[in-house]
Order: C-alpha cells, then structure tokens, then sequence
C-alpha cells in the first residue's frame, strides 16, 4: 500500500488543487484514481478544531490533482455528517 509512505511520490509534485472533490481536468471520482497519497505528516486544524489534510490522487487521465480530506464526500463508511456537496456528485461525474 503506497498510499501511507511517508514520503511523497515524485507525482505529487505536479498536481493541482481540486476545489470539488474529483478530477479536475476530466471529473472522475477518487475512487477511480490510480494511485493515492495522503500527506499524513502535516495535518491541518480547521476552525471547528477538526484535523484536515491533503489528499493526492492520480487520475486514470494521468492528471495528478490534491483535495483536503474535510472536503471529501461523504462514504457509507463514514455517513454521520450532511454534506451540501453530495446531492452534487451525480452531476460532476457527467462532465
Ligand atoms: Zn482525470
């Protein structure tokens, strides 16, 4: 599993900041990613105290692109929190 190595992927080097939580140059989900590296040294504390961190994904465009973790869709795994995001996915995907 890479995705937990401490030290980044020379991919990560190069990706883009997704302000929705998908691909930003062709919309697929992170679920469809090809590789994943979350950047587990340096979290973030949001103002509700809660800890975020970056998340970097590899589309299987090849286009590399990082989103916070606190901007992640809600799972089925973690589906205590309403997002305003979520009703949005559908869509997203059809870009
Ligand atoms: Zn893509």
């Amino acid at each position: 599993m890479e995705a937990f190595k401490m030290t980044p992927p020379e991919w990560t080097e190069s990706a883009g900041h997704a302000v929705q939580f998908c691909c930003p140059k062709c919309g697929a989900s992170s679920l469809e990613a090809q590789e994943v590296w979350i950047n587990r040294r340096s979290p973030v504390y949001t103002e509700n105290h809660r800890r975020k961190w970056q998340e970097f994904y590899l589309c299987q465009c090849d286009y590399p692109w990082w989103a916070w973790s606190s901007d992640r869709p809600p799972s089925k795994y973690a589906s205590s929190a309403i997002d305003p995001f979520s009703e949005d996915d559908e869509d997203i995907d059809t870009f």
